[in-house]
């Protein structure tokens, strides 16, 4: 599956969406199980804005499907594609969903994803940079949602919403997409090495693993202006002035990159601050995952089952001080609730493995 629009100010996904369908069709390329192409936010889309009441890429939980008491138009939005996916990938046994944004900053294009084996994968023979912990700051994601049901689910955010380059992009990720899925054999892809080089081209010099370690979020009524002349991946120092809050200044509290610094109107992260990972610890991180029993964990000191989830562990703050979560992210663990003196992680149970039936 692949969606575009989720976000209505972010056209060019549907754009490449369309160019990829003409082209299956004119070609007649086989396809090996089911492409299933989606749109959404129709009503955002349609008024060219982020979205009309509430952002539909923060409501994916099952507290929000078939809510009777949410109101606004999203909700709407929500149901029905819900019911697309659901009826879509029930019953099998691997689903793949690749969700199209772009940026209101100019950028290369990258990844975002959950950090499971399994997302991995599918991202490692794409030459664009990933983009780790992004689903620890931000609830309410389709892709993380699908991935706890136990689908491979991303994001690819192809360059800046006006960017015409956007949609060229967008197109050769659905392409490369849908061969490393096996969906479309490699040697029916038109211009396969075009695809893949437009997409090399863009992100060139860049180092192929990053992980979120500061989110911005902006407040209900906080007036947020982030400084002119910020991109993605721009190295900043730490102190470095970023923004304005209700006109005093914001500065980097650690250095690294930036990372989605808001450039438009509606939204709640004014920016992120993101670091290299050495491609040597997810190596590690394989290995100890294919390894290690999950039963294990409890003998790290500071870390207490929870009696009611099997999968989810309580982090003692103060004990486990010396070791950081950066070791429970390298076990496939991901923060689910800081309680303040206690950390709440969970351990993704499609990790390595795909479900025996997709259930939504
Ligand atoms: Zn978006």
């Amino acid at each position: 599956m692949v969606i575009g629009g989720i976000h209505g100010n972010e056209p060019a996904g549907v754009e490449a969406i369309k160019r990829v369908i003409r082209r299956i069709q004119e070609e007649k390329i086989q396809i090996n199980g089911q492409f299933i192409a989606l749109r959404g936010n129709l009503q955002a889309l349609q008024e060219r804005k982020r979205f009309i009441d509430i952002d539909l890429n923060r409501l994916w939980t099952d507290e929000h499907i078939r809510c009777h008491e949410c109101e606004g138009a999203e909700f709407e939005e929500l149901d029905s594609l819900y019911d697309e996916i659901r009826g879509a990938a029930n019953g099998l046994r691997q689903a793949v969903l690749l969700d199209l944004h772009t940026t209101s900053a100019s950028s290369s294009p990258f990844f975002i994803l959950g950090d499971t084996i399994r997302n991995r994968r599918l991202t490692a023979r794409i030459p664009v940079p990933k983009v780790l912990g992004i689903e620890e700051q931000i609830e309410g994601t389709l892709s993380t949602f699908l991935n706890e049901k136990g689908l491979v689910a991303i994001n690819f955010e192809a360059g800046s919403h006006e960017d015409p380059g956007s949609v060229d992009r967008h197109e050769a990720a659905i392409w490369l997409a849908l061969t490393h899925t096996g969906l479309i054999d490699r040697q029916s892809v038109p211009s396969y090495s075009r695809m893949r080089g437009i997409l090399r081209a863009s992100s060139k010099g860049l180092p192929r693993v990053f992980e979120s370690i500061y989110r911005y979020g902006i407040a209900e009524n906080e007036n947020f202006k982030m400084q002119a002349g910020y991109f993605n991946f721009k190295p900043i120092g730490r102190g470095e002035l970023l923004a304005y809050s209700n006109g005093e200044a914001v500065y980097a509290p650690i250095s690294g990159r930036i990372f989605m610094p808001l450039y438009q109107e509606q939204g709640n992260d004014g920016f992120f601050i993101i670091r290299k990972i050495n491609p040597f610890w997810l190596l590690v991180s394989l290995l100890l995952r294919l390894t290690m029993p999950r039963k294990w964990i409890v003998f790290l000191p500071g870390i207490k089952r929870c009696k009611r989830d099997k999968w989810t562990v309580r982090v003692n703050k103060k004990i486990a001080r010396w070791y950081p979560l950066k070791i429970l992210h390298l076990l496939g663990y991901r923060k689910v609730r800081d309680e303040g003196s206690r950390l709440l992680v969970s351990r993704r149970k499609y990790d390595l493995f795909a479900p025996e039936n997709i259930e939504l």
